[in-house]
């Protein structure tokens, strides 16, 4: 047998994680050609060893397929993960009802609170009768472990994790977006609290995934959640956490302070722009909802209608574009990226259909040199 993947512990909560997890997302693409291809996906991947398997109620039929896959495995043999969006404490409940109903199981060894953007809703999480109680609940009815919370607004993270009450924190984290560990990591030390990185391909934006992947692992986190779609990808990440553990030291510390190039300006959701603007947009997940799109256009539009405001309530004052640091031309980016996420069906049956005859990388290019962009995959 070749060599496995390393393990690292999860903070308080003890468990042993591989260094590489499954992201529920990747199994539901639209480029896979049916549920049954995602169910193989991460059946490959537990055949591998990877452990870690991570899913949210918000992610369509994923729990379901998740379900069909770990059918007949041994239940201890792998960490079982989900989320839910609601804040409520009756709300969050029933689904994590829900998603023990679709996992086909009893428990799930951790149920984290999904996505809290704003102080404001970390409030309604912990308040009384909110999400946190009727987990803290669950976890003495034994329905769930253990209790994590996930964010792509890292400011809120610390104080969340301050009040002692959660177990994990999952945010982004890869070579281009790197802002969140600072900001979590001291808080996430002083409560012992498993850190999960996410989007460490930068939403496919990062196409050195051996890189990407060993940059992450050369941090001291306890495992990143890959949105593998195929078993090739699996094969291919799998890969990359193995040979991480040959690198010389001095590799290592190369890559902890590597800085990848990406091939056009990306949305590194610093949020440095939405301090400034007097509308209150919300930039960064405006460009984080057009970036769901390559994996799955309905995912991606109820994202983007789920936001409180929404790009037609920019006043075009242009303080984004003065604000962000990395150049991006904010408001024109923003405006196609309504436009993309508000136009229906059109693109992503010419989009399939340019993928179907095979030119797609072709027209791609040729719309990247003329000054667009398109999805990477
Ligand atoms: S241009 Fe629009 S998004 Fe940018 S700061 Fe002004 S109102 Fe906000
Ligand atoms: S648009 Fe620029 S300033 Fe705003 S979140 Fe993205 S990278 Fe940061």
């Amino acid at each position: 047998m070749g060599e496995q993947l390393h393990k690292r512990r999860l903070g308080r909560t003890e468990i042993m994680v591989t260094e590489i997890g499954i992201g529920g997302l990747g199994i539901i693409s639209k480029k896979l050609p049916n549920r049954e291809a995602g169910v193989q996906t991460v059946r490959h991947a537990l055949d591998l060893g990877v452990n870690w398997i991570d899913t949210a109620r918000g992610y369509f039929d994923a729990e379901n397929v998740i379900g069909d896959a770990i059918q007949g495995r041994d239940r201890q043999s792998f960490t079982l993960v989900s989320k839910s969006y609601l804040r409520t404490g009756s709300l969050a409940y029933r689904d994590l009802e829900t998603s023990l109903a679709s996992l086909k199981v009893d428990y799930v060894d951790m149920y984290q609170v999904h996505h809290v953007q704003y102080q404001s809703e970390l409030e309604q999480v912990l308040a009384p009768k909110g999400a946190l109680d009727a987990l803290e609940t669950a976890r003495k009815e034994g329905l769930v472990r253990h209790i994590g919370i996930t964010s792509h607004h890292t400011r809120v993270l610390a104080r969340a994790l301050d009040t002692g009450r959660f177990d994990t924190v999952m945010f982004p984290f890869s070579p281009i977006e790197r802002d969140g560990l600072n900001e979590v990591y001291d808080a996430a030390k002083r409560n012992d609290v498993g850190i999960i990185a996410m989007k460490v391909l930068a939403a496919g934006k990062l196409t050195s995934v051996e890189e990407a992947i060993q940059f992450v692992l050369a941090h001291d986190i306890s495992t990143c959640a890959l949105g593998c779609t195929t078993t090739e990808h699996v094969d291919r990440d799998v890969a990359a956490a193995i040979a991480f553990h040959s690198l010389t030291p001095e590799q290592v510390d190369r890559l902890r302070k590597a800085e990848m190039k990406i091939e056009d300006k990306f949305c590194r959701r610093c949020r440095i722009c939405e301090l400034r603007c007097p509308m209150q947009i919300p930039i960064a997940d405006v460009f984080r909802c057009e970036d769901y799109l390559v994996l799955n256009a309905t995912y991606a539009r109820n994202e983007y209608r789920a936001l409180d405001k929404h790009v037609p309530d920019c006043i075009g004052c242009g303080e984004c574009e003065i604000a962000c640091p990395y150049g991006l031309s904010v408001n024109d980016d923003m405006q196609r990226a309504h436009r993309r996420l508000t136009a229906g069906k059109f693109e992503d049956v010419s989009v399939n259909t340019l993928r179907k005859i095979g030119i797609y990388d072709i027209a791609r290019k040729a719309y990247f040199a003329l000054g667009g962009r398109l999805p990477e995959r």
